[in-house]
């Protein structure tokens, strides 16, 4: 069956972009996925972790997939590897050379060991919602019920108040 899924993408050692451009060409390859619309990528500061690190990149894709949210999680994470993540050795939300997560898939709603579907920090971070809502604005939030649109403009309003 044909599933929706939108991911994020981000890295901050370079090159960033030729990275990220890489780890798409390299999901499209897979049998059962296509990447189906980019986001343009957009420069981000770090939040958290240590304190001197590069700024991001960050961006969103659709794919159209066969896999499921599963099969799929596993796949991200082997393209990580392959663009030279190595998660054994890097600090959290330390510097690293290629993220995918898994944003929304269909409008399942998943809670297993290995993976929580919606992404639970998705609705509260900018460097997410802000290339999300180019490619998938109406796409409403299964748990929060509103659409990512709403979700980006609620986190800017209470930037504006902070
Ligand atoms: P982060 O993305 O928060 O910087 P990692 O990429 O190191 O952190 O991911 C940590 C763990 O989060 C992974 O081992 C993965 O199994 C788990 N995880 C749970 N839900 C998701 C999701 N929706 N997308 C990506 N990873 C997820
Ligand atoms: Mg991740």
């Amino acid at each position: 069956m044909q599933h929706v899924a939108y991911i994020s993408l981000g890295g901050n050692i370079e090159p960033r972009a030729q990275t990220l451009i890489q780890a798409l060409s390299l999901l499209d390859d897979y049998e059962g996925i296509s990447v189906r619309r980019i986001s343009q990528l957009i420069e981000t500061e770090p939040e958290g972790g240590p304190a001197e690190q590069g700024k991001f990149l960050n961006g969103a894709a659709v794919l159209f997939t066969d896999l499921t949210a599963e099969e799929l999680l596993d796949v991200l994470h082997e393209v990580e590897a392959q663009m030279g993540r190595h998660r054994e050795s890097e600090k959290r939300w330390g510097p690293r050379t290629c993220d995918l997560d898994l944003l929304l898939f269909d409008d399942l709603v998943i809670e297993s060991d290995k993976l929580t579907v919606p992404h639970p920090r998705m609705h509260k971070r900018e460097f997410v919602l802000r290339p999300l809502a180019q490619i998938a604005g109406d796409v409403v939030h299964p748990v929060l019920h509103k659409s990512i649109s709403e979700l980006l403009a609620d986190l800017e309003q209470q930037d504006d108040v902070v």
